[in-house]
């Protein structure tokens, strides 16, 4: 019987498969589940709640023993975790196509999906956790880093000097928010129930320091304020308790968002529950738990809606809380806006999102080589050297060394093909896998999240990540996935992702282009169609075509 077991992908030029687009998606797997990079690797469990990426540990061996055999014209088909097949394709093909916790419309919640996940027929894939391209807490550290630039330039002269932050949740993703806030020079206090979430962070950098009680986090943030010092402080304490309390007590909070795991509400511990109890309550009576921590989430946003209504600024991050405290009867949840029609879209509509690489050779060595054709590829491009600069120094690797940086259409190709080119010509030591999360322009359907607030009301139209899986496949990714439910939850959300591998190969770099103008294209695309006049822009000036506005 196989079990839970420390993984680690190897490191180095040496094969265990036949060939690089094979080894990466093998390493990527591995990398997944790194103890360094899952925040529950024995339960395979990477982040996001119960994001997985793998079924089980049987389902596991079966792929990594699968990947090792797989020819360069064959192709691994994975569902939800568990792979069910080996056809023979073409070398164009990617080598593995990946389907993660969809289910037909009707069926879509999280009440079916659990009867089958018990039944062993199915995984929650989240996004970057099923598709193996994540990368540890910095995949999302610049998203928000950028999101809380875009907040200081809003509101705050463009800084986040003199101002103090509040939010939840210093899980895998939710971890990057005290460095984000810190990068941005603002002060923020980071509340967990889980204090190895706060341990975790500040072994890794993310957060400076822990406090004793709501009080000394207060005293700390008001001294850090004044003296307009940067300082990330974690609270140990239940959101839907502390944030009532801070708004009674008139907390003298400038922005409140949060990042706890709300989009599942087995994974939002309710107020009046322990936290070491929490795992068992869930597992015995999961409808108990589930009315008992939408409650808590009601209490979490109406406190939100207060220090609004108290002239804080106040956004959604992606984890679905309104909707939850929605379905608890509260009325107001949808008061403050989604992250995305606050600051993101206008990087959507020029294809930008979240593109990242990892170094396959392990060799934080050939990070550093990216990171400075980075700096030749895009000289004009500030505060992108910003923060290139800034991961650089500040940026704990977690597993394979890597890399994000938010890159458009045109910027993305050219980025792949340079680090190609280093691949052939020795300068790197080992190939790189390319990819992104599947948060980006043109890749997912989410109406509380990606597509909240479209202008023209296509929320909720998921063709479009359909397409775009099925445009990458037929691009020449290495590998392609087909997800429902990430970042937000059953029944509110589809996406797709993709990997490439610069192998240093001609075939590779044909790939890498079409791949890397196609898949940011659909970004560009999807908000013509939407009729924003900055994709149209962006599509005249670069040449995206697009049938409707030609002839
Ligand atoms: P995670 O499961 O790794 O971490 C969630 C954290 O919330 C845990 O540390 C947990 O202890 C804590 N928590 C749970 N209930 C709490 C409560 N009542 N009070 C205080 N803390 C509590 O999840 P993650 O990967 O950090 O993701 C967090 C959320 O953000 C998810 O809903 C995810 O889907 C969403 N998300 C957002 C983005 C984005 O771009 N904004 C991207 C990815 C994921």
């Amino acid at each position: 019987m196989s079990g839970p077991r420390p993984v680690r992908a190897p490191r180095g030029t040496e094969l265990s498969a036949l060939g690089w687009q094979q080894e990466a998606a093998l390493r990527m797997l591995q990398n997944n589940l790194d103890p360094e990079v899952a925040e529950h690797p024995d339960k395979l469990v990477v982040y996001g709640g119960t994001g997985k990426a793998a079924r089980d540990w049987r389902s596991f061996d079966a792929m990594v023993r699968t990947l090792k055999g797989l020819k360069q014209d064959e192709t691994m088909l994975v569902q939800s975790g568990r792979p069910v097949g080996v056809m023979q394709t073409h070398e164009w093909a990617p080598r593995v196509l990946i389907a993660n916790s969809n289910l037909v419309g009707d069926w879509a919640n999280w009440e079916e999906f659990r009867r089958l996940e018990q039944l062993g027929l199915t995984m929650y894939g989240q996004m970057t956790a099923g598709s193996w391209i994540y990368i540890g807490t910095q995949g999302i550290l610049q998203g928000t880093y950028e999101t809380f630039a875009a907040v200081a330039a809003k509101k705050f002269d463009g800084t986040l000097a003199g101002t103090i932050t509040l939010t939840a949740g210093l899980g895998g993703m939710g971890g990057a928010q005290p460095l984000a806030v810190t990068m941005n020079d603002g002060v923020a206090i980071c509340i967990d129930v889980d204090p190895r979430a706060i341990e975790r962070r500040i072994e890794h950098r993310y957060l400076d320091v822990k406090a004793d009680s709501l009080e000394h986090a207060l005293h700390l943030a008001v001294e850090a304020r004044d003296a307009r010092r940067p300082l990330s402080i974690g609270l140990l304490g239940n959101a839907a308790e502390l944030l009532p309390r801070m708004l009674a007590e008139g907390a003298p909070i400038d922005i409140v968002t949060d990042q706890t795991s709300a989009h599942d509400p087995l994974a939002y511990l309710p107020v009046g529950v322990d936290f070491d109890d929490m795992a068992s309550y869930a597992a015995k009576d999961p409808a108990g738990f589930t009315t008992r921590a939408r409650e808590s989430m009601a209490r979490h946003v109406e406190a939100m809606v207060g220090f609004m209504d108290a002239g804080a600024e106040v956004f959604d991050y992606g984890n679905s809380i309104r909707g939850e405290a929605q379905l608890a009867g509260y009325d107001r949840a949808f008061a403050f806006p989604g992250f995305v029609p606050a600051y993101i879209r206008p990087l959507f509509c020029e294809g930008k999102g979240p593109f990242r690489w990892a170094a396959l050779s392990g060799d934080p060595a050939d990070i550093a080589k990216t990171d400075k054709a980075i700096l030749d590829l895009f000289p004009e491009n500030e505060s992108l050297a910003r923060w290139i600069k800034m991961a650089g120094e500040r940026v704990h690797f977690q597993g394979l060394p890597a890399r994000i940086c938010w890159l458009g259409y045109g910027e993305r190709d050219k980025a792949g093909e340079r680090f190609n080119d280093m691949v052939a010509s020795g300068e790197l030591a080992a190939p790189l896998a390319i990819g992104r999360d599947h948060l980006d322009c043109g890749s997912v359907a989410s109406p509380y999240r990606e597509t909240e607030a479209m202008l023209d009301g296509s929320d909720a139209i998921a063709d479009w990540p359909l397409l775009n899986a099925m445009v990458n496949v037929a691009s020449g990714a290495s590998w392609v996935s087909l997800h429902h439910g990430g970042g937000v939850g059953m029944g509110r959300s589809i996406h797709a992702g993709q990997v490439t591998v610069a192998d240093g190969t001609k075939l590779g770099g044909e790939k890498i282009r079409r791949v890397l103008t196609n898949d940011p294209g659909m970004g560009v695309i999807r908000h013509v169609d939407a009729g924003y006049d900055i994709a149209e822009s962006v599509a005249d000036e670069r040449g995206v075509r697009v049938p409707m506005r030609e002839g």
